[in-house]
């Protein structure tokens, strides 16, 4: 049975967020920190895998953001390793929407579905905004057709970027809902992975500056896979990790990276309990099918040859009966998969940067990571990357001041002892019990019934 030294820290997760947390925290001295992760490789919602003879990937696909007034950092990491990307043209999208039947809808259908959807995202903001001051006012109701649930998923994926005032075949469109960060900080361009090493290979170039690794595999014993933790038992003097494997793990701090939807389910339980909250592969035949909220949840209960089946059929109502079927059908289930429980946090458009706040504000010893923890770019790689960094330095500030309490408090102890006796040794002050005082910030605990959304896929 693994029975480790206790460490300075240990991070919780090894996707982008808890691997350049760790990069920080080796950056600033701190070599001593163990990683914990549920399953057999690094990256989480990065991975790729191999279908119909090309590297795919599964998870998370687009560097979104790029071309604006300030640089991507993922963007960066992207051109500093050579990985190959292939730009996406997202500019006529909203015009080319095929019914059933594969007929392209006719612009000027387009367009009004368009204006249609601003309007209601409009709405949607006067209504919760109402309702925040209690006002009571008509929900406005909520795209149904095809076309109307097309246009939505291009607007708010694609198009929230900030624009004012948007002219649209003659019709001026004011959008007041919030634009993306993303976008507006770094640009709207967007550009897929299509890369033999996959998006993860960034985190293998990221993990290379810390972790001992060979031939492109991570060979650091401080790396543990297939740790799946379960508990978290926390106290002033420090945090206890136990393992589904029965493994127990001491640091001073934790650095927990794991999903929104993660922290919603009750695989890792907390002692003492958080406080509660209230309130297109260039060059392949390869077909890309994105689905989100009760849709995906319906695909992912289906077997694969019934999903096969479904989508070949709508695809024969569109380009006729005499179409091949598809050869193979791979359908990641980020759903159901137990170390992610969905995709990416997806924040309420109006809530105020509160909730954020109260998701990664420090539970004592315990701090926060991941993209559902960044204020600004939640959702995206940048985000859990960004986060990763920002978590890291909370908590170096945080073991400088602790330092500092120790220093002050033991002079506060030792001046007035010395005086008296005269006699204190080094030895004998340090044996003086800490009088570190650990701020407990508020922090929310998050199940499955809170207010919050749930994360989406
Ligand atoms: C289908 C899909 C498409 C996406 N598309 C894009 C895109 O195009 N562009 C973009 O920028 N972003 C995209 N994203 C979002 C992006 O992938 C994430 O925001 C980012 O990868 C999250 O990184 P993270 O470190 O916060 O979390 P994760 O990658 O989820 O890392 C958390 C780690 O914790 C581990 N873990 C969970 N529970 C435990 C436990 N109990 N014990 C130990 N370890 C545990 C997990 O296995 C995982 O490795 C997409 C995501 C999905 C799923």
């Amino acid at each position: 049975m693994d029975s480790p030294p206790r460490s300075s820290v240990i991070i919780i997760g090894a996707g982008i967020s808890g691997v350049s947390a760790g990069k920080v925290l080796a950056e600033n001295g701190i070599k001593d920190m163990v990683i914990l992760e549920a399953s057999d490789r690094i990256g989480g919602r990065i991975r790729k895998d191999n279908f119909g003879g090309v590297s795919v990937e599964l998870g998370a696909g687009w560097i979104a953001g790029v071309g604006g007034k300030e640089s991507n950092p993922v963007w960066e990491l992207a051109s500093q390793s050579g990985l190959r990307t292939c730009f996406s043209d997202y500019s006529n999208a909203r015009y080319n929407i095929y019914d059933r039947s594969g007929k392209i809808f006719p612009s000027g259908v387009a367009a009004d579905s368009y204006k249609k959807a601003v309007d209601l995202a409009n709405e949607n903001l006067k209504s919760l905004e109402a309702n925040l001051v209690g006002e009571l006012i008509e929900p406005p109701s909520s795209p149904k057709t095809p076309i109307e649930l097309a246009i939505d998923f291009i607007l708010h994926d694609f198009e929230m970027a900030g624009r004012e005032t948007e002219t649209l075949m003659g019709y001026s469109v004011k959008t007041e809902v919030e634009p993306i960060s993303t976008y507006v900080d770094f640009g709207e361009r967007e550009f897929l992975v299509a890369d033999e090493r996959g998006y993860e290979h960034l985190l293998y170039k990221m993990a290379e500056n810390f972790l001992f690794t060979s031939e492109g595999k991570i060979l650091d014993n401080r790396l543990k896979l297939n740790k799946v933790v379960r508990e978290l038992q926390h106290s002033r003097n420090g945090v206890a990790v136990k393992t589904e494997d029965g493994c127990i793990y001491e640091a001073s701090y934790v650095i927990l990276s794991v999903s929104i939807g993660v922290l919603q389910s009750d695989l890792i339980s907390f002692r003492p309990p958080l406080p509660h909250m209230e309130n297109a592969y260039p060059g392949s035949n390869i077909l890309v099918v994105t689905l989100t909220n009760g849709e995906s949840k319906r695909i992912e209960a289906h077997s694969d040859e019934e999903t096969l089946e479904e989508a070949m059929g709508v695809l024969r109502d569109m380009f006729g009966p005499h179409i091949p079927n598809a050869t193979d059908i791979l359908v990641p289930r980020w759903w159901n998969n137990r170390f992610q429980r969905g995709s990416y946090s997806n924040y309420p458009i109006i809530s105020d940067n509160q909730d954020v706040h109260d998701i990664k504000a420090p539970v004592g010893r315990i701090f926060f990571t991941g993209e559902h923890t960044s204020e600004r770019f939640s959702g995206y790689v940048h985000g859990g990357y960004l986060s990763g960094i920002d978590t890291s330095n909370s908590l170096l500030e945080e073991i400088r001041k602790e330092k500092e309490r120790k220093s002050e408090s033991q002079t506060f102890l030792l001046e007035p002892l010395l005086a008296l006796t005269g006699s204190l040794t080094l030895t004998q002050t340090e044996a003086v019990p800490s009088l570190h005082k650990c701020d407990i910030p508020t922090q929310l605990y998050l199940s499955g019934k809170v207010g919050l959304q749930e994360a989406i896929l």
